[in-house]
Parts: structure tokens; sequence; C-alpha cells
């Protein structure tokens, strides 16, 4: 694998501003929110993109969006609403090849998306 700037903030060799950690996931906030609130959750394993995922994967995934809900909960977001987004390739704009939803919040959001 190439260098992983995630798997590096996972390994501690660059920081981040974590908002909560388990076992298999972590969350912190993007180094260029978009919104308020604009949170990176992500498993510790290393998969690059959805386009990578596999049935054994199914479990980190459910594990992702339960964090998701934790998050939004601490940060204050969950009742206002919140947006769940996973970028895959070049035509989303994905800058980061280690699998990440990003939970934007805090302001009104627009529709389509751009
Ligand atoms: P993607 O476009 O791959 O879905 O999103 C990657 C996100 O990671 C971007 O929103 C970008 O601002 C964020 N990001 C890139 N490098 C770093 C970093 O070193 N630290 C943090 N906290 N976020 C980063
Ligand atoms: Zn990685």
């Amino acid at each position: 694998m190439l260098e992983c700037v995630f798997c590096n903030i996972l390994r501690g060799e660059m920081p981040a501003e974590f908002v909560y950690e388990d076992e298999q996931i972590v969350a912190f906030r993007d180094i260029n929110p978009q919104a308020p609130v604009h949170v990176l959750i992500l498993p510790r394993k290393h998969i690059p993109s959805t386009n990578q995922i596999t049935p054994g994967d199914v479990g980190i995934l459910g594990e992702m969006i339960l964090v998701a809900r934790k998050v939004a909960e601490i940060e204050g977001v969950a009742d206002s609403g919140y947006r769940l987004v996973i970028n895959c390739n070049e035509d989303s704009g994905q800058e980061i090849y280690h699998l990440h939803l990003h939970l934007l919040g805090g302001r009104r959001m627009t529709w389509p998306p751009g």
C-alpha cells in the first residue's frame, strides 16, 4: 500500500482532533471543514473505497453508521440534521483512498450536491 494519510493518523504519526474512537472505528475532524460540523468516520482497517468492500466488511460498515449516529449526538446536530457522504473515485472527488464517511452538519445543506 502506498502512503495513506489516514493510516498515518491511525498510527499516531500525524495529529488529528479525535471526537470518538473504539476498537474498529475512529472519528476525527476534517482538516478543511465544509460545514460547522465536519467529522470523518473511518474503519481502522485500510479499505481504499466502496469498490473494495466485501461481504466480510458489513459489520464494519454498520459500525460506521452507528458511530455516525453517536457523533451526531456528541456534536449536537442529531435533531437539527446532518448529511452522511461517501465519495468513491474520481468523479466524486475522492481525495483520500481510505474509506471514510463524512458527517456534515450545523448549517442548511443544499440539494443537489455540487
Ligand atoms: P474525500 O474527498 O476523500 O472524500 O475526503 C477526504 C477529506 O479528508 C477531505 O475533506 C479533506 O479535507 C480531509 N483531509 C485530507 N487530509 C487530511 C488530514 O491530514 N487530516 C484531516 N483531519 N483531514 C484531512
Ligand atoms: Zn489507510
